[in-house]
């Protein structure tokens, strides 16, 4: 066995095998991949190989996409036939809201370019004759969906890697990790030790032990999964053309065939987490014992669905372990906290994603980034807290039972909730707030009042929240409102390394004392890894804030960046400070009732942050607001919360002070054209494509993405993000929301990153990226809306107050 590597990746799963492979692919072969049993012995070898590429992430289908594409080579490649059968999928619709999803997807595929179909009963009977028709109303139908051998898969993978040049070592068990001053890591394994300079964890459902080697705790859990196989089935004796997958989405199974049966898989109530703890250290190449009682409701679902299934006999019920984590998707990325320690685990469906899995990570590894946005399966979405088997669990239930169930946009899950709240939670729920969950932080989305409906019922049209959001809405554009933005990511740099440190990793000049400046920090390849609010505190101290779900991310890329030679000082300080938002024309007059500072523009200008006393509450305020008026975020002492919150009731009643949840912003912030990270800016955007060139201080030196930012402004970009009014009536039931694809003159031309009515202006607005001859104002669109055409034109943004006067008063 080998002494040194560049790489060493533990397991030989097909995440092991996929990432070996593509690393050799870009020519790194210094590498070993370590497996304790024989490859594919984890999770692969039983797993039921269905290759579905349909999912309700765009990002999510284009890895999905990879990996069918991969197999495909593969089965044609020297190291095939992989078994890889493209025989299609037919998911099934029985409710009305099934085929809004349906419709939805299909504008989803048209933007991804995978073939997708709705289809018709006829059509079911037609493909798929086993299929009983009750209560359908129609199918998606993917053609190019399948199934692979995963062994076969797996097995292919490593052999190209090997012939590349990397190295497998077989029956060899990782044992312990040990990190050098150096940053490389001792491997220890039972066949001796390795020094790697990169660890990559794919070790599936042993990804939180082998995480634990290293002293991280990864939020993956083992939960079982069963599928039956049947012997053969009489109706399928006869040559015939290969029935699709199909999936009853209602039912909650999938079902193909295999071998002359058919092979059934439930997604069952009450599932089951297996060894949460830890898995046994003789764990092998094993399965479970067969839990009838756990599937019996589902295969009697699906003998109604499939009625030869009744006349089949039971070949085996089989049942594997596989992972969760707390959303379903897997972890990605490097681990923050340990460098060169780079995560590849916690796939449940991992055989069709390993492909473009694997293909990512080893760019992410290679080139510093991944190719395709991964924010989805990013390990930094979570924090330490999402570890916890308390959270973990239930979470990881919830998104099993759903595995079928209808992804409805806005919806919030309820599993392990409440979890992390700020002190007005109780208060703010007195008052009527409906929460939604941000990295576990409780939020107000809305306020209902009196004992109304909660508006929360799911859909993909005009949802019943909508009248809330317009009285909040206009609360904020006539009077004032308060929301409660305590979960947002705050952290303090500080020490005679920050500033310094901070100007290498913003493309826009830092703040002077007592300002305030937005900023986006830039990849090496000039895409917006994250979009701060930057308050100068002092020379050397600085408080930054980021949004909720972006805490860990932000924090590491700081992190990763830090000098080492103790300059520089990160605290994250989220949970210490609480932030309540007051914005209005009559923000002022209710701050006035409550300090003696001088809020007038002179004293406090717009972007200008002061220490005051609001009431007795110690408040650093900062003169910006997300919504366009004159407003300030008061942020506290979280200690303070609800005396701060109770003094801004009492000044703000004879003003018409109004509670206000998170969803106003979304309309707000569109009618003033401000981008929110993650929907229509992220890492494959820039700021030049983006419209934020006026962020970007190019004369200040040197920042991380300067250099292909300049490259691109002497090119000029390809494409631009434009702002567009939709023509939805008020009496329509249509939505759009983001995700619905965009055409000029028939052609497709892009897709809404956001859409939303404006309710100021009157009109639904949306944002896409679209080149340039489809980008200019006055241009003719039409969007995709649930299969139905609405005309859009692209407008001069931004729509409310384009000035910026209100905000500035
Ligand atoms: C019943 C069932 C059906 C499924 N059907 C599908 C499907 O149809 N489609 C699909 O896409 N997915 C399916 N899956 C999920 C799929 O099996 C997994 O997502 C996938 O196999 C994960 O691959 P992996 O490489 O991450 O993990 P694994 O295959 O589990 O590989 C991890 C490897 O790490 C090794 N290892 C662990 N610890 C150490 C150590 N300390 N030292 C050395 N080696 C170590 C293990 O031996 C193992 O071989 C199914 C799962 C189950 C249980």
């Amino acid at each position: 066995m080998r002494t040194h590597a560049r790489v060493a990746i533990i397991g030989g799963g097909a995440l092991g095998a996929s990432l070996l492979y593509h690393l050799a692919l870009r020519g790194w072969t210094d590498t070993v991949l370590i497996e304790k049993d024989d490859l594919a012995s984890g999770s692969t070898w039983h797993a039921a190989g269905l290759c579905t590429q349909f999912n309700a992430s765009l990002n999510v289908t284009l890895l999905l996409m990879r990996g069918v594409k991969l197999f495909k080579e593969l089965d044609a490649g020297p190291h095939g036939p992989i078994d890889f059968r493209e025989v299609g999928s037919l998911r099934l619709a029985t409710t009305a809201a099934r085929l809004d999803q349906y419709r939805d997807a299909r504008g989803l595929a048209r933007i991804t370019g995978l073939p997708f179909e709705i289809v018709g009963p006829d059509e079911v009977g037609r493909r798929a004759p086993l299929v009983a028709l009750d209560g359908v109303l129609g199918a998606a139908w993917t053609p190019t969906d399948g199934y692979v051998d995963p062994s076969r898969a797996t097995q292919a993978m490593a052999e190209l890697a090997l012939g590349l040049g990397a190295e497998i070592e077989r029956q060899t068990t990782v044992t312990s990790l040990r990190q050098l001053p150096s940053g490389e890591w001792e491997v220890e394994t039972d066949r001796g030790g390795v020094r790697a300079g990169i660890v990559v964890n794919a070790a599936g459902i042993w990804g939180r032990d082998v995480g634990r080697l290293a002293g991280v705790d990864l939020p993956i859990v083992p939960m079982e999964h069963q599928y039956l196989v049947t012997d053969a089935v009489p109706e399928l004796a006869a040559d015939h053309p290969e029935m699709p997958v199909v999936r009853d989405t209602e039912a909650s199974f999938y079902v193909r065939e295999e071998g002359g049966g058919l092979l059934v898989g439930p997604y069952e109530r009450d599932p089951k987490p297996w060894a949460s703890t830890g898995i046994p250290s003789d764990f092998g190449r094993q399965l479970l014992p067969p839990d009838f009682d756990q599937v019996g409701d589902v295969l009697d679902l699906a003998t109604a669905r499939i009625p030869a299934l009744a006349r089949a006999g039971m070949k085996q019920l089989l049942n594997g372990p596989t992972s969760y984590t707390p959303d379903g998707n897997a972890l990605m990325g490097w681990v923050p906290g340990r460098p060169n320690l780079f995560v590849l685990s916690g796939f449940s469906y991992g055989i069709v994603q390993s492909g473009g899995a694997g293909l990512n990570a080893a760019a992410w590894i290679v080139e510093g980034e991944p190719v395709d946005n991964l924010w989805e399966l990013d390990v930094r979405r979570f924090g330490p807290d999402a570890a916890a088997l308390e959270y973990l669990i239930p979470r990881a239930r919830e998104t099993y039972e759903r595995e079928y169930a209808i992804p409805f946009p806005f919806e919030e899950l309820r599993a392990a909730r409440p979890q992390k709240t700020d002190p007005l939670y109780d208060r703010l729920a007195a008052r009527g707030a409906v929460f939604g969950a941000r990295n576990g932080w409780e939020r107000p989305l809305w306020f209902v009042p009196g004992d109304g409906p909660p508006g929360d019922e799911p859909t993909y049209r005009r949802p019943a929240w909508l009248p809330y959001q317009v009285a909040e809405c206009r609360a904020i554009r006539e009077r004032a409102g308060l929301l409660d933005m305590s979960s947002f990511a705050k952290y303090e740099v500080r020490g005679p390394g920050a500033a310094a440190l901070l100007d290498s990793l913003c493309a826009n000049r830092l703040p002077a004392i007592g300002r305030v400046a937005l900023s986006q920090m830039l990849s090496p390849r000039g895409g917006i890894e994250s979009d701060l609010t930057i308050t100068r505190l002092a020379v050397d101290r600085f408080y930054v804030i980021s949004a909720a779900a972006t805490e860990t991310r932000d924090l590491d890329w700081i992190e990763r960046h830090m000098p080492t030679d103790g300059s520089v000082t990160v605290d994250d300080v989220t949970g210490a400070w609480g932030v309540l938002l007051l914005a209005g024309p009559k923000a002022r007059d209710i701050l006035a009732r409550l300090t003696d500072a001088d809020l007038s523009s002179a004293a406090f200008p717009f972007m200008a942050a002061r220490d005051i006393l609001v009431g007795p509450v110690p408040v650093r305020a900062l003169r910006v607001t997300y919504t366009g008026e004159l407003g300030w975020e008061l942020h506290h002492p979280v200690e303070w919360s609800r005396t701060l919150y109770g003094r801004l009731l009492d000044a703000g009643a004879e003003f018409g002070l109004a509670d206000v949840g998170y969803r106003a912003l979304d309309s707000l912030r569109l009618e003033k054209g401000y981008r929110l990270w993650g929907v229509d800016i992220g890492p494959q955007d820039t700021p030049l494509e983006a419209g934020l060139e006026r962020f970007v201080a190019f004369d200040k030196g040197d920042f991380i993405g300067r250099e292909p930012l300049l490259r691109q402004r002497a090119e000029g970009v390809t494409r631009s993000l434009a702002c567009l009014t939709i023509d939805v009536a008020p009496d329509d039931d249509l939505f759009p929301r983001g995700g619905e694809p965009v055409f000029a003159e028939e052609e497709l031309v892009g897709y809404l990153r956001a859409a939303h009515p404006g309710h100021a202006v009157g009109r639904t607005i949306g944002l896409a990226y679209l080149p340039h001859g489809a980008a200019a104002p006055g241009t003719p669109l039409d969007i995709e809306i649930l299969g139905e055409r609405r005309p859009a034109s692209v407008v001069t943004a931004p729509l409310y107050d384009r000035e910026g006067g209100r905000m500035r008063v």
